[in-house]
């Protein structure tokens, strides 16, 4: 069968062959075996290089075996973001974003979109890398279960008077000030954050193309998703760490 697919991960095994991790359409997160892909110049390891949209032809031989990877034809290299560190850097989150939050041989087409889109932008100079992965970032958690809510207190139902508001990151509950100090609930780990970073990041998910370009709350936004993903990932490297601008 022949898919579209991202390559994430690509390690080279004995002499000659490749164990390749990819995102692909329609199976999702699959590591597969390449024989003979590991020689540079060749053209089957050059289209199962990390951060390349290839059509990849291959199966499972067995059930339950590890996939085989017959074949490789390059899509798109996104050369320019590979040409600038900055852009490579947000690349490389992409990738530790989709290896710790999508489960493996599961189907995620529209998180695989949003990916494409993300690295595409990352190729174009016109758009701003750090948008691009609120963008990216914020829909595909929600694509995955994790949607961020706005508005008002999951408990008592009111838009908080301070404007300020406590995240869980578990199970997204959002709490005013007043309904986070009462006794029970105070020992739990709840991630602040105030209203307008939430209602940008609800906008940008609900309409993800049109420009958000706003700095300080872009910034509050990366900060704020990095909290998220820090729960959800294993030794997530958060954004404010990398080389990089922020808006
Ligand atoms: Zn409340």
């Amino acid at each position: 069968m022949e898919q579209r697919a991202l390559i994430l991960r690509s390690v080279r095994y004995l002499e000659s062959d490749r164990v390749v991790t990819f995102f692909s359409r329609d199976e999702g997160l699959i590591t597969g075996f390449a024989r003979g892909a590991a020689g540079m110049a060749s053209r089957f390891g050059a289209s199962l290089e990390p951060l390349t949209l290839a059509l990849v032809m291959g199966r499972h031989h067995l059930e339950g075996t590890l996939y085989r990877i017959h074949k490789a034809a390059i899509l798109d290299t996104f050369a320019l973001l590979k040409s600038d560190l900055g852009r490579f850097y947000w690349a490389g989150a992409a990738v530790r974003f989709l290896l710790g939050m999508l489960p493996p041989n599961f189907p995620e087409p529209l998180v695989f979109d949003l990916a494409v889109r993300y690295l595409e932008s990352l190729a174009d100079p016109e758009d701003s890398p750090a948008v691009a992965w609120v963008r990216f970032a914020t829909s595909s958690l929600a694509l995955l279960g994790y949607q961020i809510l706005s508005g008002t207190c999951s408990l008592c139902r009111e838009k908080p008077w301070d404007d300020s508001f406590r995240y869980h990151p578990q199970d997204g509950r959002l709490l005013c000030s007043a309904c986070h100090d009462s006794p029970d609930i105070r020992a739990e780990s709840f991630v602040t954050v105030d209203r307008w970073t939430l209602e940008y990041l609800h906008g940008i998910e609900r309409d993800g193309e049109k420009v958000f370009l706003n700095s300080p709350l872009v910034e509050r936004s990366i900060t704020f998703l990095d909290h998220v993903l820090a729960y959800r990932i294993d030794g997530w490297k958060s954004i404010d760490s990398l080389p990089v601008t922020l808006s």
